[in-house]
């Protein structure tokens, strides 16, 4: 009946286990749909883990985090003076780093919660968020002016791995250092192990933290299997007509209904209904239209992936199997091919 993503609990727990433990100060990362697995469930391994901080994605995430982890909740998008960082429930307070990437939100944070503990973002050639050097120097000025802040580290949010980022990394860490700010706790994302080791022998007396999400939850694929139910069997004859637009089969075969539509996530990519002769045709230059038409759809029978009948429905897909493939029952598993970070799966079942 579900679009349902299967974890090997005993595998994926090692890998859990092996990637904090080679990963001293790990921030496990949970945002958005929790990378498959929910920000909740992934709040309580967390827990399981023994870490003492994770990070979230907005503030909007923390209610869902903080009834199920009791440690520090660093927020990684950066803390404005409006909106929902302005309204973070009291009794959460003490357990909030924000992250700050404006001197000026330095000024209005400190304004409206003199306690608060935050993170000090430096700007990286992602060019996301942060302070720029010169602002990192300015603010670093400013906080010996008030010594009794609760400054927790510096962070670095790097774009994903094109060669080495020790070059900026480098340069960033210079910037840090000649700010000479309160702190000698640095939060970094996307560094590789090798840069990591490389950045803690360069910079010995500063604790480097890496914040990580897919290498951590997603990291052992082998533990993970997502599968869609088979619902319904058709047979159709060649012209016989289906679906939401009244097509008509192209040649005779089965209509399969699964489970799993754009609810779920699934083949958000326009399948050819309603493209133009130019997007079919890129399609096709693609190999993802077959030649009567049909886009390939991300389940796969018998490791083959089968092709769409019609764009996916709601919480449903209409696949087409040609005749003379097997077809499979009501009721059987079939294989999905998703993106996790852009999934909703039904259930998550950790054996
Ligand atoms: C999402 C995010 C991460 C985690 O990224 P992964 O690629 O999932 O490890 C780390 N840092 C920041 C600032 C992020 O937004």
């Amino acid at each position: 009946m579900s679009l349902t993503l299967s974890v090997d609990g005993e595998r994926w727990r090692a890998h859990l286990r092996s990637v904090a433990e080679t990963h001293p100060g790990l921030v496990p990362v949970l945002k958005g749909n929790g990378y498959g697995f929910t920000v909740g469930r992934l709040a309580r391994k967390s827990g399981w883990l023994g870490v003492d901080t994770v990070a979230v994605g907005t503030y909007d995430e923390l209610p869902h985090v903080a009834t199920r982890f009791d440690g520090d909740l660093l927020v990684l998008t950066p803390w404005r003076p409006f909106g929902a960082a302005l309204e973070v429930d009291p009794a959460l307070a003490r357990r909030v780093v924000h992250t700050v990437g404006r001197t000026h939100d330095l000024a209005d944070l400190l304004e409206a919660q003199p306690d608060a503990r935050f993170v000090l973002e430096r700007l990286t050639s992602m060019q996301r968020h942060g302070l720029s050097a010169r602002d990192l120097w300015a603010t670093g000025r400013m906080l010996q002016d008030h010594p009794g802040v609760r400054l927790e580290g510096i962070a670095l949010h790097l774009p994903l791995a094109q060669g080495s980022h020790l070059g900026e990394v480098d340069r960033l860490m210079n910037d840090v250092v000649a700010a000479e700010l309160p702190t000698h706790t640095v939060y970094v994302s996307h560094l590789t192990d090798a840069e990591l080791e490389q950045l803690r022998a360069s910079y010995a007396d500063y604790e480097i933290r890496p914040r990580i999400g897919t290498s951590l939850w997603l990291g052992a694929r082998d533990a993970l299997r997502v599968t869609a139910t088979v619902l319904d069997v058709h047979e159709v004859e060649r012209g016989d007509s289906f679906g939401y637009r009244s097509r008509t089969a192209p040649k005779s075969g089965h209509l399969l209904v699964v489970s799993g539509g754009t609810a779920h996530g699934i083949g958000l990519e326009a399948p050819t209904g309603d493209q133009g002769l130019r997007a079919r045709a890129a399609t096709l230059a693609r190999g993802g239209l077959d030649a009567v038409g049909f886009v390939r759809s991300p389940f796969s029978i018998d490791g083959k992936q089968r092709l769409f009948a019609e764009p996916p429905h709601m919480q449903a897909s209409m696949l087409f199997l040609p005749s003379g493939t097997r077809v499979p029952e009501v009721g059987e598993q079939v294989d999905v091919r998703v993106r996790y970070t852009a999934t909703a799966f039904d259930r998550v079942v950790i054996s």
